[in-house]
């Protein structure tokens, strides 16, 4: 393609357009992802039914954000309640897909954000949900970063490194003192690799900046739904231990991959006048 084409406005205005509209339909397959990897069940194979009545759900009640508005929510078959997360998920992977557009455009950064993006989203997701980080997100987040700054000329695969080792190094760091403190387990080892992908995708640098962020994120609304919403539980689903009553802080039970999902977003933007762009693309 000549640069000509790739400057002109119409050219990226409809690119533009098909990122979002993109990312929305992606958004609708890590819905599916998020629901069906914790479960073990293949993300292809079959097509999405409800969870309710078994019910197949046609096409045109699978258009991202505008079915679950005309269903209002709801199975057209059983009228159960259809998780506002659906909608959520998909605008939220729509306006990163935009954002990453305007910020690097057609560059051979694009894929490789689009998928940390991706990733990110469905790795949050999951461990809202389910409480667990599955290596088949992670592992391939890592290479995927490695593989980045090999291939992107303005990034250095040393940096990626670098920041791999610190991020998974950092944590596993916190997480072997306070055991050594408190004798408990205070984060997740699956914390350690969501960070260990954010540091090979971000480099050494930014890392500080994404534990602070996800600090404060996660103290914020830990206090929040404490004190404002009175949740004695924040955590969705019971463990086996819960049922089994050998739970050791069943108030502390909560999760920190979102709000490090979060940092690792907000930091790749950290350079990028995005919110710029959006605005004037507007
Ligand atoms: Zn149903």
């Amino acid at each position: 393609m000549s640069e000509e084409l790739l400057l002109h406005p119409l050219f990226r205005q409809a690119v533009a357009l098909f990122l979002l509209f993109a990312g929305l339909a992606i958004g609708s397959f890590l819905n599916v992802c998020i629901y069906r990897i914790p479960l073990g069940r293949s993300i292809i194979w079959p097509p999405s039914a409800c969870p309710g009545c078994g019910r197949p759900i046609a096409w045109y009640e699978n258009i991202p954000v505008l079915s679950w508005l005309a269903l209002r929510g709801r199975c057209r078959g059983c009228r159960a309640p259809i998780s506002v997360q659906y909608p959520l998920v998909e605008m939220l992977t729509g306006l990163l897909f935009l954002l990453a557009y305007l910020s690097w455009g057609l560059s051979v950064d694009l894929p490789f954000i689009l998928a940390y993006f991706s990733l990110l989203i469905v790795i949050a997701g999951i461990d809202i949900k389910a409480q667990i980080v599955p290596h088949i997100l992670t592992v391939p987040g890592i290479l995927l970063g490695l593989l980045y700054s090999y291939l992107a000329p303005e990034r250095m695969l040393l940096e990626s490194v670098a920041g791999l080792l610190l991020g998974g190094g950092s944590l596993l760091l916190v997480i072997v003192l306070f055991y050594i403190a408190t004798k408990k387990i205070g984060m997740g080892g699956g914390d350690v690799m969501i960070l260990a992908m954010i540091g090979s995708y971000l480099g050494p640098v930014k890392l500080p900046p994404v534990l602070f962020i996800a600090s404060v994120g996660g103290i914020l609304f830990f206090l929040l739904m404490r004190f404002v919403f009175k949740r004695r539980r924040i955590a969705g689903t019971i463990t086996a231990d819960d049922i089994k009553g050998t739970e050791p802080d069943l108030e502390r039970v909560i999760y920190f991959g979102p709000f490090l999902a979060i940092g690792g977003v907000v930091m790749l933007f950290a350079d990028r006048s995005s919110w710029i762009h959006l605005i004037a693309w507007w």
